[in-house]
């Protein structure tokens, strides 16, 4: 059996937020799930000990997410991410726009760009948006020009407000399409209705990935029966604080009757790929 004990892991998907960035119900569910954040909510608010926490699990580099969704979580905003992920190796910090509520999209994922977002993130769902609609086409644009990833919720979500017909990962069929060179993540592998949609996409386009978090890994092969027929286009993430620890979602991942060469890929060699010099590690 190989050992998997010293598997480098990259997380692409970890909200950072204090308790009064997210409504009541968002802290809710937090402690439903069990999170480690409720218990050691000082520590794990503090950059440093968080990266221990991370490292501690051998999570070399962590995606960290903003969210402007007043109705839906609540708001952490880009500029607290980035103070949060400053000058840590660890962490890359991407950035988000609403669409409907702001204007200017463009200059302001510019300005996250310069002051060091390495990627956005987009809530369609949360936000009331089609991720499709031209409105967003400088976005793309912008993280094609700047060999940026895209990460972009797909499929259901428990918080209220939210409205999963924004989130059918079908609409990323046009985004894929028409910015080639843009890598874009369909996070939570269209979870609900759309596995077999968003599994479909990631294998038509080469641009196109399928993003696991918020989805039990155990069940990861029941939603996505024909994973290694796609495994280079496979990218882990936690939901964190939506689990309860980050190191029992890595542990079921590494239990996948898959092989070792893809639970690698999952965990670490895709997502290390799409962050190209962003996640330089070796
Ligand atoms: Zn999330």
């Amino acid at each position: 059996m190989p050992d998997l004990k010293e598997l480098k892991v990259i997380d692409f998907h970890i909200h950072i937020g204090l308790k009064e960035h997210w409504h009541p119900w968002v802290h809710k569910y937090q402690k439903s799930a069990g999170s480690d954040l409720d218990e050691r909510y000082d520590e794990l608010t503090d950059p440093r000990h968080f990266a221990d926490y991370l490292l501690s699990f051998g999570i070399k580099k962590a995606v960290i997410l903003p969210e402007i969704s007043p109705i839906t979580t609540g708001i952490v905003s880009n500029e607290y991410v980035l103070e949060f992920c400053q000058g840590m190796d660890i962490y890359l910090p991407f950035c988000t726009v609403n669409p409907s509520m702001e204007n200017n999209l463009s200059i302001k994922v510019k300005d996250s760009i310069k002051k060091g977002a390495r990627g956005i993130k987009l809530y369609p769902s949360y936000n009331h948006f089609y991720p499709n609609d031209k409105t967003l086409y400088p976005i793309y644009e912008l993280a094609q020009e700047h060999c940026l990833p895209v990460l972009v919720h797909t499929g259901s979500s428990i918080f209220k407000g939210s409205k999963i017909k924004y989130a059918n990962p079908l609409h990323l069929d046009d985004v894929a399409a028409d910015f080639p060179d843009c890598k874009i993540l369909m996070a939570h592998g269209g979870r609900g209705l759309w596995y077999e949609t968003a599994f479909f996409l990631s294998r038509l386009h080469p641009n196109l990935y399928l993003e696991i978090s918020g989805l039990p890994p155990k069940n990861l092969l029941d939603y996505f029966p024909e994973l290694e027929k796609n495994i280079d286009k496979v990218v882990y993430g936690s939901d964190w604080p939506g689990v309860k620890s980050v190191g029992i979602n890595i542990e079921a991942i590494k239990n996948l009757p898959l092989a070792e060469a893809s639970i690698q890929k999952i965990l670490y060699k895709n997502a290390a790929g799409i962050l190209g010099n962003a996640a330089l590690l070796d």
